[in-house]
């Protein structure tokens, strides 16, 4: 390692200026149980399924190799849209970086693995909980398409942790639990405020350089860190479009949680949109301002890369082009969000005239709020020959969940009209528009309350369900999970996911 850090290994809470990273070794734990594997992530990793107990203590932290150097990286952050000065890795611990072929490495990372200097008044731990939503959710994102960190492992300490002191006022113990993420990098781009806030010039340079060369080495030239943030801010607007495709919301997109490589990074509280309603946040810190609602996102990422040029702006003598290179943001967003929002329609290409189409898909989605993904799933059969405005009703049932009144009823069948006209003016055939949709419009999403159920079956014991949902995330496209093609159930409320 080059850069300036804190090899003291001291885990005392603290301010560390001057370090990029502090040594932190993970605390272990009573008795580490492997309860997820991810075969085929492993299989690309070169990484065998750990069946010794010694093995597999490193993925709870118990055992730490003489070939690692675990660390806790220093990062900053915008949260909920305030300066909230230095974060870091508070519960997150890098063991180091495991080599596939050359060029091509990736950072394995525990999180739930105790205290770093990082951790402020926090005890460094993962609930059960958050750790299946972690790593069922970013596995589930990877099958569906959607750039994100991936999770290798998922293991229970066989700790208790306190998270509620005063639950029906009692403490409130939840079994703990560590995952192993694995991304090529977790670099944030709180890591390259934190360095712009304290004035350290040459380790934000370092640290600039080091990352084009190592994830952006295609750029060379005299502007490369111009480039670079170009990169930056098309891979971070091609993320967004990729949520808005299939309906994630993250929730917590504080600028220490916005990815460099344009990844989904830290499952919190996220949760898909089962209704369509741009005004969801599944965040309950984040009521009433709806910050990181669904359709805020695409601009709350426009805000994050303003902070991370602020951040590089200490690079640059004269910020006029950084601030045009930003600009290119909304070019960018708005250009792929029309492509895919023709590819989920199925159309041929997307036209002056599709556009005002989609806009008006969008705003009556947000009238009758229809189940997301079954309307867009029963958009690809739908019939060329919609009698009336009661048939288009009853075509759409299956995905809603209130009876239109009269006045919804027409504009869905206005809509429709309009739709059938524009696929019957395809130049490809039917079939083809129908095979893009399928492609387009993922068949099965992890709703939160599957999540839900999962999770409390895990806490008895019972791993049916875990087992199922990690079978149909793999195959999102396919329409072999019928049972999960369902509306949300009206026990489960669409509610906040959780965090912690
Ligand atoms: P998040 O909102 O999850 O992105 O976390 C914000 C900050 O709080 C990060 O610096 C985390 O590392 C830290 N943090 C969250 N939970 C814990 C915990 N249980 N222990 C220590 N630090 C934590
Ligand atoms: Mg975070
Ligand atoms: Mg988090």
């Amino acid at each position: 390692n080059t850069f300036n850090g804190d090899d003291s290994g001291d885990l005392t809470p603290r301010q560390t200026p001057g370090a990029l990273y502090s040594k932190a070794v993970p605390t272990p734990v009573e008795k580490v149980s492997l309860l997820a594997w991810s075969n085929e992530l492993a299989e690309k990793l070169g990484i065998q399924k750990p069946t010794e107990q010694k093995e597999i203590d490193i993925l709870g932290g118990s055992h730490v190799t003489d070939t690692m150097y675990p660390y806790a990286a220093c990062y900053a952050g915008h949260q909920f849209g305030n300066w909230a000065g230095q974060l870091g890795d508070g519960r997150a611990i890098t063991l180091g970086e495991w080599e596939t072929t050359p060029g091509q490495s990736w950072e394995l990372q525990l999180k739930g693995a105790g205290q770093t200097p990082y951790s402020r008044r926090a005890d460094g731990r993962a609930v059960l909980r958050s750790s299946v939503r972690e790593y069922l959710m970013s596995e589930a994102m990877h099958y569906l398409g959607v750039p994100t960190t991936r999770a290798l492992s998922l293991v229970t300490t066989g700790e208790p942790i306190l998270r509620d002191m005063f639950y029906n006022g009692n403490p409130a113990y939840e079994p703990g639990a560590i995952v192993m993420r694995v991304a090529p990098s977790f670099l944030r781009f709180g890591n390259f405020e934190v360095l712009s806030a304290r004035k350290e010039i040459d380790n934000l340079k370092q640290l600039v350089n080091w990352t084009i060369d190592r994830y952006y080495p295609h750029l060379t030239g005299e502007d490369k860190v111009l480039q670079w943030f170009k990169e930056v801010v098309e891979r971070t607007a091609k993320l967004m479009v990729e949520w808005m495709r299939v309906g994630f919301v993250h929730g917590v997109m504080n600028t220490d949680n916005m990815s460099i490589l344009g990844l989904t990074i830290d499952y919190g509280p996220y949760s898909f949109v089962d209704d369509y309603d741009p005004n969801f946040t599944p965040n309950t810190t984040d009521l009433p301002g709806r910050r990181y609602a669904f359709g805020k996102q695409p601009s709350i990422a426009y805000w994050n890369l303003g902070c991370l040029a602020g951040a590089l702006a200490l690079l640059f003598p004269d910020t006029k082009a950084l601030i045009e290179t930003l600009e290119t943001y909304k070019e960018v967003y708005w250009s792929n969000y029309y492509g895919m929002m023709g590819k989920k329609l199925g159309l041929d290409q997307v036209t002056q005239e599709d556009i005002k189409l989609v806009k008006e898909l969008e705003e009556l989605l947000t009238a009758i709020k229809p189940d997301m993904t079954i309307f867009f799933r029963l958009l690809i059969d739908l019939p060329l020959d919609m009698a009336d405005a009661t048939a288009s009703e009853k075509y759409f049932k299956q995905g809603l969940y209130n009876d239109l009144t009269e006045e919804e009823k027409v504009r869905l069948y206005t809509f429709i009209q309009k739709y059938v006209e524009r696929i019957k003016s395809n130049s490809c055939t039917r079939e083809a528009s129908q095979e893009l949709m399928r492609r387009t419009n993922p068949y099965f999403i992890l709703r939160n309350y599957l999540l839900h159920q999962a999770i409390e079956e895990l806490e008895q014991g019972k791993d049916e369900l875990f087992t199922k949902l990690q079978a149909a995330m793999k195959a999102p496209y396919s329409d072999k999970y019928t049972e999960f093609f369902q509306t949300r159930p009206e026990w489960a409320t669409q509610k906040a996911g959780c965090s912690m």
